[in-house]
């Protein structure tokens, strides 16, 4: 999704909004590819005093395993992105500038890459998921552990110890 911001770049205090939906579904994220449904991608750009501000808001809902206990769930996904359009760099290095090429600037991958960048590293179904029990392999979310406690053997010897008194 290109677009040519020549126009609004020469008219002050101009305003062009933008809606497109974005295919993300290739994104691996450590072997599973949660974002299967269309990333839909709104925002605006405006000029203000003669800057170009971009603003744009990208949402979808996930489908992801969880790591922890390995249950699918679905999770909304919202990614807020702004930066300054200019021709060149020209203000503080604090800010986001995105740099425009022949006055063109390309939307989609500014939403694609401020969308990656927000993606968490983990997924999990909730964040105390309790996850599966490593002995028995249940799913703690669900039902208590079947595993037999385990008795340090310290402890077992210091029990003795105290029975035989
Ligand atoms: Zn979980
Ligand atoms: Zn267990």
């Amino acid at each position: 999704m290109r677009l040519n911001v020549n126009k609004l770049l020469h008219t002050p205090e101009s305003r062009q909004d933008f809606r497109f939906a974005l295919d993300l579904s290739d994104l691996d994220f450590g072997g599973s590819c949660p974002v299967s449904e269309p990333v839909n991608v709104e925002g605006q750009i405006r000029n203000k005093a003669g800057v170009l501000l971009c603003d744009l808001t990208a949402h979808t809902t996930l489908h992801c395993v969880c790591d922890r206990c390995c249950e699918p769930f679905s999770e909304e996904k919202m990614v807020a992105y702004s930066c300054v359009l200019a021709e060149e760099r020209q203000f503080d290095d604090d800010e986001d500038i995105v740099l425009l090429e022949h006055d063109e600037v390309d939307l989609g991958d500014l939403a694609r890459t401020a969308f990656i960048l927000d993606m968490d590293t983990k997924f999990l179904c909730k964040p105390d998921c309790k996850g599966l029990c490593p002995g028995c392999g249940v799913n703690r979310n669900e039902a208590p552990c079947r595993c037999k406690k385990e008795v340090d053997p310290r402890l077992a010897k210091l029990s003795q110890l105290l029975q035989d008194k």
